[in-house]
């Protein structure tokens, strides 16, 4: 199959990630044995933590079967286009081509990688082409939630693909729309053969609201508050900050900005000459714990309850510049992100407790817009652009459905709904399956940023679950005696009044020299077995005395006086 793979001349596209789920997008583009990987996101763990802050696609052979990686391309700088870069880019070091904006927002990443000047970034400024062996990419600067976003139209020798990365049309008459409008409709009348189309919102109905709106809805709970004033959204959300320092303006506040996240949009936005706020408009932490509360809007991290973000540590009282008092107002400026539900409930009980109002969307939908297309947007853009076929992406099977169905009411052919590994070719008649390819998924450890695969994981789970129980010792083999006895360590496992830790501790003791006994009479000679048969055996004195099966390892010394000695 893998050589089948390299050599046609057909254009392939292979997701690789973010189809069929949220989050961790990733498509390669196959041309002549070269690959042109566009984005290369990761995705949150939703129920468990474990010591986990991403998950990113395995894609690391299939890469390798696909042909030789010649370039990065990204559409933007948010995490689940762009999180997993680095894993890559060590394993496959090909220039990363991104607006100047991404690429500021990368260069921080590596940073943190410490892979800091590891990769050959081309800065592409949106509107503009670049060419990659056999393809050209056309970057169409779209709107999304995050400055400097592009649509990307693809052109390899027989076929033209849109890949619509992150978008969102709302509806708009401001320049850059009509500059997209102006592109989409020249990419149009040239002929588009596949549009590769954001399904997030697919099953969202109408059309978005503006970000006017939300500066509009801002603005009327500034006015209405009493005290300090506290926006959180996400950090990368540039526009919205904007917006909240328009709205602090307006109503007389000072915007003290705070957090990671945040700081590191700023330094962004000041490098491409973005960030001009007036003289006064904005404090540092030495003059804003100081302004009367009413005078204060507090622009921070956190709006989904991260235990390392501003609002978290602030309503957990560990910030000793700030505090939320009675009668300050929260404002969650952002989407609740599915799977975080729990923690951010939680938080809004902390916060009520502490006195504070709360807004959030579900109270005020017009306080955030979503970066992604809804239903009349997406067929705005599938009117706009004609491609002969439509092929899905970006969100769960039932989001693809959704587009699929949209894109067959604007008269687009849509035969495929992608799964992540597929290898589709993109001929005349329509795309077909040449193959496809197993992406298992990786799980990023949070402190050593190391990726493990899910035997790892399910490992750190079940010591996790279950308990963790060491038995250790010294045997001197050739007298068959124990020159120290096994001993019992146990972490993990609840003991109650069942039973005492001593009292286990003997049980497994015993337990373990009988056994040992036992097993050298039969004669067993390999140490594996015998270790082996003594991890089986600590864990039935577990499951018997307490009806629980901890994790055991069994650490345990053989001495020889004659190393030729066999256990027979
Ligand atoms: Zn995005």
């Amino acid at each position: 199959v893998t050589q089948e793979l390299i050599e046609t001349s057909t254009l392939r596209v292979v997701p690789l990630g973010g189809v069929g789920e949220f989050g961790a997008n990733m498509t390669a583009f196959v041309q002549d044995g070269q690959v042109l990987v566009v984005d290369c996101g990761m995705s949150f763990p939703e129920a468990f933590r474990l010591g986990i802050d991403a998950v990113i696609p395995d894609a690391f052979a299939a890469l390798t079967s696909l042909g030789k990686v010649i370039g990065w391309v990204l559409t933007h700088a948010h995490e689940d286009h762009f999180g997993a870069l680095p894993h890559f880019l060590r394993r496959f070091p090909a220039p990363v081509f991104a607006s100047p904006w991404t690429a500021g927002m990368l260069r921080l990443k590596l940073e943190r990688h410490d892979m800091t000047g590891a990769a050959m970034i081309h800065e592409v400024t949106p509107g503009s082409t670049t060419s990659h062996g056999a393809l050209t990419v056309e970057w169409l600067p779209i709107n999304h939630s995050i400055p400097m976003a592009c649509s990307l139209l693809i052109r390899a020798p027989e076929t033209t693909v849109f890949h619509s990365g992150d978008y969102r049309l709302g509806e708009d008459d401001s320049d850059w729309y009509r500059l997209l409008m102006a592109r989409l409709a020249s990419a149009s009348s040239e002929g588009v053969d596949y549009a590769l189309l954001d399904s997030t919102n697919a099953s969202s109905p109408g059309v978005n609201h503006s970000e006017e709106d939300v500066a509009e809805a801002l603005k009327t709970h500034l006015a209405q508050a009493k005290g300090a004033v506290f926006v959180t959204t996400f950090s990368s959300h540039f526009e919205r900050i904007q917006t909240v320092l328009e709205a602090a303006q307006e109503v007389g506040r000072k915007l003290w900005i705070v957090g990671q996240g945040m700081e590191n949009t700023i330094s962004i936005a000041r490098s491409v000459d973005a960030w001009n706020p007036p003289e006064g408009a904005t404090v540092g932490e030495h003059e804003a714990p100081w302004l009367p509360r009413h005078e204060l809007v507090i622009l921070l991290t956190g709006s989904q309850a991260e235990p390392r973000s501003a609002l978290y540590r602030i309503l957990a009282g560990e910030d000793r510049r700030i505090s939320v008092e009675s009668g300050d107002m929260i404002i969650f400026s952002a989407r609740l992100i599915p799977g975080n539900e729990k923690a951010v409930y939680e938080l809004h009980n902390k916060a009520l407790r502490q006195g504070a109002h709360i807004i959030t969307t579900h109270l005020d939908p017009k306080i955030h817009v979503s970066g992604h297309a809804c239903q009349d947007e997406i067929r705005a853009l599938i009117r706009k652009l004609a491609p002969r076929f439509v092929i899905p992406i970006h969100g769960t099977w039932a989001q693809q459905s959704a587009n699929r169905e949209l894109a067959q009411l604007e008269g687009a052919a849509c035969p495929i709904i992608p799964t992540n590994g597929d290898v589709l070719e993109l001929g005349h008649e329509g795309p077909a399956l040449a193959a496809h390819l197993e992406i298992p998924r990786l799980y990023v450890d949070t402190d050593s940023l190391i990726p493990m695969s899910w035997e790892t994981l399910r490992e750190r789970l079940r010591i996790g679950e279950q308990g963790l129980a060491i038995v250790s010792g010294v045997f001197h083999f050739s007298s068959r005696e124990w020159i120290s006895a096994p001993k019992l360590l146990v972490r993990g496992v609840a003991l109650g009044d069942v039973i005492t830790v001593d009292e286990l501790a003997e049980d497994v003791s015993d337990a373990v020299q009988e056994r040992l006994k036992t097993d050298l009479l039969l004669g067993i000679d390999s140490l594996e077995t015998l270790l082996e048969n003594i991890r089986v055996t600590v864990r039935r004195v577990f499951s018997s005395r307490l009806g629980k099966k901890p994790i055991v390892l069994p650490v345990l010394h053989f001495l020889k006086d004659n190393p030729q000695e066999s256990f027979r």
